[in-house]
């Protein structure tokens, strides 16, 4: 018979490889149909969903599966496992809780706007639930901490500094840019205006911009394949995006739209 450590040993694995195969499908689907949520928005994908409702839905799993992995696992009780764990935490309390929060607010003063569609929903909730799983099981059980506390001649508290740094500047540019873009269309009634200030005058999605860099600053911090994972799995998901966003800025407000501004890396893309 299996015993359960091997059996979550081949789920691990499995899951692992499903997620190094997401990123590159998800970055072709994209930049051929943009995700039909938000400026997006288009008939044809079903029924919708209010945005507050689908965001708390879909990133739920990376609260409450995370909670039920982490007694599981054999670092439980590490303070190493236990720091990478609150940064992942404290990401999700914010988009799983706050940011829905937020969005709710702006839906009441505005009366509404266009829904999420529940195949998005439903994409956004598999690939949190699948996310969570290899994440947490990866910082709580499979890593190995006391292997390779050097890379590249640069220390492990070198490099975590580091990761922090990117980690937080990230999230703080990320958190920044939402609420400004929730604010902009409580002002505009619902509607869409050109953001000013800050990092949009240098990209079109400052917010896609912070979460790509906040994904980079964790993947740094646990230098696991995994983290690399996930990060290339939200370049590969935001970057399209932006790009999409960027070109519908152009072409909706033509002359008016500052030339200089890039999609989402300053001066590159
Ligand atoms: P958007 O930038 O498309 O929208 C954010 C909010 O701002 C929405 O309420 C949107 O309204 C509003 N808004 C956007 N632009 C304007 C404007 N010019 N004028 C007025 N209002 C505006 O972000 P997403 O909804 O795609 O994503 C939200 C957050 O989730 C981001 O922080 C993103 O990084 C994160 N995310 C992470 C992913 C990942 O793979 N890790 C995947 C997707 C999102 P409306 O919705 O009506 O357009």
């Amino acid at each position: 018979m299996t015993s359960p450590y091997f059996a979550d040993e081949a789920l691990f694995s499995a899951a692992v490889v499903t997620l190094y195969l997401c990123f590159p499908l998800t970055y072709l689907s994209l930049i051929l149909t943009p995700a039909p949520y938000g400026k997006h928005s288009r008939s044809g994908w079903g029924p919708s969903i209010q945005p507050p409702v689908a965001w708390f839905l879909m990133e739920s799993p990376t609260l409450w599966l995370s909670l039920l992995l982490f007694p599981a696992g054999r670092h439980r009780s590490s303070p190493i496992a236990l720091f990478i764990l609150s940064l992942f935490f404290l990401h999700y309390i914010n988009r799983t809780l706050i940011y829905p929060l937020r969005l709710r607010r702006l839906h009441i003063s505005t009366g509404g706007g266009g829904g999420v569609p529940f195949s998005v929903l439903a994409m956004g909730f598999f690939f949190n639930l699948l996310n969570a799983y290899i994440q947490i099981r990866s910082a709580t059980h499979y890593t190995d901490y006391d292997s390779h506390p050097w890379i590249f001649g640069i220390s492990m508290a070198s490099r975590v500094t580091i990761g922090l740094g990117i980690f937080f500047w990230g999230m703080s540019v990320n958190i920044r840019s939402d609420m400004a873009l929730v604010r902009l269309k409580a002002q505009g009634g619902g509607g869409y205006k050109i953001p000013r200030g800050g990092w949009f005058e240098q990209v079109s999605c400052p917010n896609y911009m912070g979460e790509i860099a906040e994904w980079l600053g964790w993947a740094v911090i646990t230098w696991s394949p995994v983290a690399f994972g996930f990060v290339m799995f939200t370049a590969a998901n935001l970057v399209p995006r932006a790009r999409s966003h960027h070109s519908w800025y152009l072409e909706k407000f033509g002359e008016d739209y500052p030339r200089s501004r890039k999609a989402v890396v300053p001066y590159i893309l």
